[in-house]
């Protein structure tokens, strides 16, 4: 038996493998590239790994595949104090891999090659049954498959858990994804896509935090970068600002800012103290370069 845990991620993990290059290769072009980094991602992996080092207790339900890079991410995530008694290593599908190459302006172009994330189903929930039951909160993203997330979210809601989900990347969701969240937290495109309304202020963040509300949603998390994020719950409507800071590398940051506001959550704080807490956690990882290397300790933020 794992570690003990209330927050518990189902999502999807990944290997990135990033090369540095002059320019983007043009379709058989072979092109010498610069440096190479192999990094843990995916971001259910990086949201669980942000919660843990926040001071949430946290488990994960995954699928890696039987190869190198499935043990290295058990290992990782053991490593960072993760219950991985949900992870399971599938016989036909690799492991998630990305492939990105950047450029010398900082520009990316990323292949993601989901392969055993995309095996996680209905059978790896049943499985892991007593693990969802022992959870107070489950954070989802989607990145594994939408019949898998729509499945979660009807048993956590049955079940009276706190369902939070981070839609992205951004997929259309049915109504009864909606009616079963208690938190919905995209950022300005994602929400965009899902509601057709451009979020440009305040008053433009409230007008789809109420699309999001009428469809059921009881709390509405919009993240607006360097801005903060716009919370909308029955105590609270307004944005909260986030700490300016010195931006270096955005990525991961909405992975770290979901697994704080997870964490916050968990502990009971105020719905505002956790995006107050969530802002601080992501402003302090644009800071620091890379995606799980940027996410700090709870120490390093307080
Ligand atoms: P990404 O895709 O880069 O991980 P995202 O698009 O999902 O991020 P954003 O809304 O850009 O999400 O950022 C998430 C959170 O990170 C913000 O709500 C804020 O707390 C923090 N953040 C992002 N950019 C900055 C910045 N330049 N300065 C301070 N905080 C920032």
């Amino acid at each position: 038996m794992g570690k003990l845990y209330n927050l518990l991620v189902i999502g999807s993990s990944n290997t990135d493998m990033v090369v540095q290059v002059d320019h983007f290769p043009k379709p058989g072009e072979t092109l010498l590239g610069g440096d190479f980094f192999m990094n843990p991602g995916g971001k259910g992996a990086n949201q669980a790994v942000a919660a843990v080092r926040l001071g949430g207790k946290v488990a994960f339900i995954g699928k890696v595949g039987k190869d190198i890079f499935g043990k290295e991410t058990l290992e990782n995530l053991l490593r960072e104090g993760i219950n991985i008694d949900g992870i399971s290593q599938d016989e036909v599908h690799p492991s998630g891999v990305a492939q990105i190459t950047v450029d010398k302006n900082g520009e990316n172009c990323i292949v993601v090659a989901s392969g055993a994330n995309m095996a996680l189903g209905a059978g790896d929930m049943e499985k892991n049954s007593k693990l969802i039951h022992q959870a107070e909160i489950i954070l989802l993203q989607l990145e594994i498959p939408m019949d898998t997330v729509s499945l979660v979210v009807k048993i956590g809601n049955e079940a009276g858990k706190k369902v939070i989900l981070n839609p992205a990347p951004a997929q259309a969701l049915d109504d009864e994804v909606y009616a079963g969240l208690f938190a919905i937290t995209p950022n300005e495109s994602e929400t965009t896509l899902l509601s057709r309304i451009q979020v440009k202020d305040e008053p433009s963040a409230a007008k789809a935090a109420s699309f999001f509300h009428e469809k059921g949603v009881k709390v509405v998390v919009i993240t607006l970068g360097a801005k903060g994020a716009y919370l909308s719950a029955g105590e609270y409507k307004g944005i909260v600002p986030a700490p300016k800071v010195h931006a270096v590398d955005t990525t991961a940051a909405g992975d770290t800012f979901n697994g704080a506001l997870a964490v916050g959550i968990s502990k009971g704080i105020s719905l505002r103290e956790a995006v107050e807490f969530a802002n601080r956690a992501a402003a302090y990882s644009v800071t620091k370069k890379g995606a799980q290397s940027s996410v700090p300790r709870l120490s390093e933020i307080e």
